[in-house]
């Protein structure tokens, strides 16, 4: 095996044994997040099998993923970077789902973007987990209100995405970004980085975001 069907081969049983550990059977999603790696090394990746990918910017995304879909069609690609309403449209143009959507007014670029491309991404609502003032993200009390607003403007949201505070224990923020998508009755849960994802998997994440796990440390 490539090294990088190695290191997807071994994600890959870390999920499928947390899935055993939590009595799952339903499927949880691998993003492997490719942001700042260049096509060269993502094109092993996608050889070894993987579809789902991420990248954190909307710039970054177009540079790279043209090509590699020329060459794979199936990919599914994911925003998992803030995103700015002024390249909402590009955003709804290159991305299959959007993790990032915080806050109204760029739910109204995007309702903007979806009605004019006809194309609508699965979105998923960031919520500031731990209410850290440098995170994006809307603050739990805002859901409710925030999922009004994307029904009024046709945006098709399934889930909630969070980034738990660094350096302590992530499960509690895990099973409170669970606990809120059962309360709003969503059934998509995006949680879990590389030092982490086990445990997200346990906790009810249905999206994983891995990085240096599947590509090593980026430069
Ligand atoms: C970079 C990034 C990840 C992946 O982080 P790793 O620790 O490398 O797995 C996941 N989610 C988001 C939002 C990111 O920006």
């Amino acid at each position: 095996m490539t090294q990088a069907a190695d290191q997807l081969a071994e994600v890959q049983q870390q999920i499928a044994d947390a899935k055993i550990r939590a009595k799952r059977s339903d499927d949880v999603c691998l993003i492997a997040i490719s942001k700042t790696q260049t096509i060269d090394v993502i094109r092993p990746l996608i050889a070894a099998g993987q579809r789902h990918f991420g990248e954190n910017r909307v710039q970054e995304a177009a540079e790279k993923w043209p090509a590699l879909r020329g060459e794979t069609p199936d990919i599914t690609l994911h925003l998992v970077g803030q995103l700015q309403s002024n390249k909402a449209e590009e955003a709804v143009a290159l991305f299959d789902a959007i993790h990032s959507v915080d806050r109204p007014s760029l739910i109204e670029a995007l309702g903007r973007a979806v009605q004019k491309l006809g194309r609508s991404p699965q979105i998923f609502l960031q919520v500031n987990i731990g209410k850290e003032e440098q995170k994006g993200g809307c603050a739990a009390t805002d859901i409710a209100d925030l999922l009004t607003l994307c029904q009024q403007h046709g945006l098709n949201v399934q889930g909630l995405m969070a980034i738990p505070p660094a350096d302590i224990e992530p499960s509690p923020f895990f099973a409170l970004l669970d606990e809120l998508a059962h309360r709003h009755n969503l059934p998509l849960r995006s949680m879990g980085m590389s030092s982490d994802y086990a445990a997200a998997v346990t906790l009810g994440a249905t999206h994983v975001r891995v990085g240096t796990a599947l590509f090593g440390a980026r430069a």
